[in-house]
């Protein structure tokens, strides 16, 4: 485990809200390598964003998180110590690059600030020249004077990714980085951060409902629902020998990466009200396979191998 950078454990998170406490997550737990790209998969709602948000300590005043355990390179990452190491060494790219960009800024005046606020050593405009070419906005010296609009979705969203990579993080967070943009451009988008990755060194954690993605860029990967943590193992394990109901419905639901035409099968049902979450396992309503014990007890993890567990009463191959 000492190659780990990230490590969290047995993470809780509530919010209040004027309807109640809502709890988004229920005792996750998970690390990330260094180098290595974690993929987190799971329908909207399911806790992956929320989790991502508390490393980052971007919760807000009306979340309450409690962790045994949230190290950074192997040290507790504290409040104050994630305000020195945001942007910086964990960097995040955020779904929709308008409304992260400061729309009555250039952008080169905005990366500038970046660099600036985290106290990059050497020139700063040499600094944002280079970056900006690294992920093809050119000419650099040019484009840094334009603001967000005179820029496409997917030329905004090179520049959010310049900007998060731009202090040479660590670890970078992408939350559903290509959702917003057209086959074409998420392509480009996921080849520039694989080129970013092998360069640097840097690990990621790419969050995406998108399981296509997760399969071509991830080495491990974490199945989330209704708060909780269902499956992981290596892409490999997920992909070929999926044991969680949830994971195995996911991968019915989406069109096989080998272009085979199987017929796709939705999961049915809605995701549980973390309002009043379920006692039992959270994917008893729609599961297939539940049983009386589903309903009042919640599983516990069971381990397949070094690096494939999954949370259910019942072990289902697919
Ligand atoms: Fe289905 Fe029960 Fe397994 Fe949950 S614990 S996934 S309800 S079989």
């Amino acid at each position: 485990m000492n190659d780990e950078i990230l490590r969290v454990e047995n993470l809780h998170i509530t919010f209040t809200t004027s309807a109640g406490e809502v709890k988004a997550l229920n005792g996750v737990s998970f690390g990330v390598k260094r180098g290595e790209v974690l993929g987190i998969a799971g329908e909207s709602g399911s806790g992956k964003s929320t989790a991502m948000l508390s490393v980052m300590g971007l919760t807000g005043e009306y979340g309450h998180v409690h962790a045994d355990k949230m190290t950074f390179m192997g040290e507790e990452l504290t409040p104050e110590r994630v305000k020195v190491l945001r942007g910086k060494n964990i960097s995040m790219i955020f779904q929709d690059p308008m409304t992260s960009l400061n729309p009555v800024l250039s952008v080169g005046y905005q990366l500038e600030e970046a660099l600036k606020r985290h106290h990059w050593e050497g020139s700063i405009r040499e600094r944002v020249i280079d970056i900006l070419t690294k992920v093809g906005i050119v000419p650099a010296e040019q484009r840094m004077r334009d603001y967000p609009h005179e820029f496409s979705g997917g030329q905004r969203q090179r520049i959010m990714t310049a900007m998060s990579i731009a202090c040479n993080p660590e670890l970078l967070i992408a939350d559903e980085p290509t959702t917003a943009l057209d086959v074409t451009v998420q392509a480009q988008i996921l080849k520039l951060l694989r080129e970013l990755r092998s360069s640097s060194g840097m690990s990621m954690i790419l969050i995406t409902h998108d399981l296509g993605v997760i399969a071509g860029e991830a080495d491990r990967v974490i199945v989330m629902y209704g708060g909780k943590i269902m499956e992981e193992g290596t892409v490999r394990e997920i992909f070929n020998e999926a044991h969680h109901p949830y994971t195995v419905g996911l991968l019915r639901s989406v069109p096989k990466a080998d272009g085979s035409h199987e017929r796709l099968i939705p999961i049915e049902g809605q995701p549980p009200d973390l309002l009043n979450p379920p006692k039992g396992c959270p994917f008893v309503k729609r599961c297939p396979k539940a049983m009386k014990i589903c309903l009042s007890q919640q599983p516990e993890p069971s381990t397949l191998s070094e690096t494939h567990k999954y949370s259910c009463w019942l072990g289902v191959k697919n």
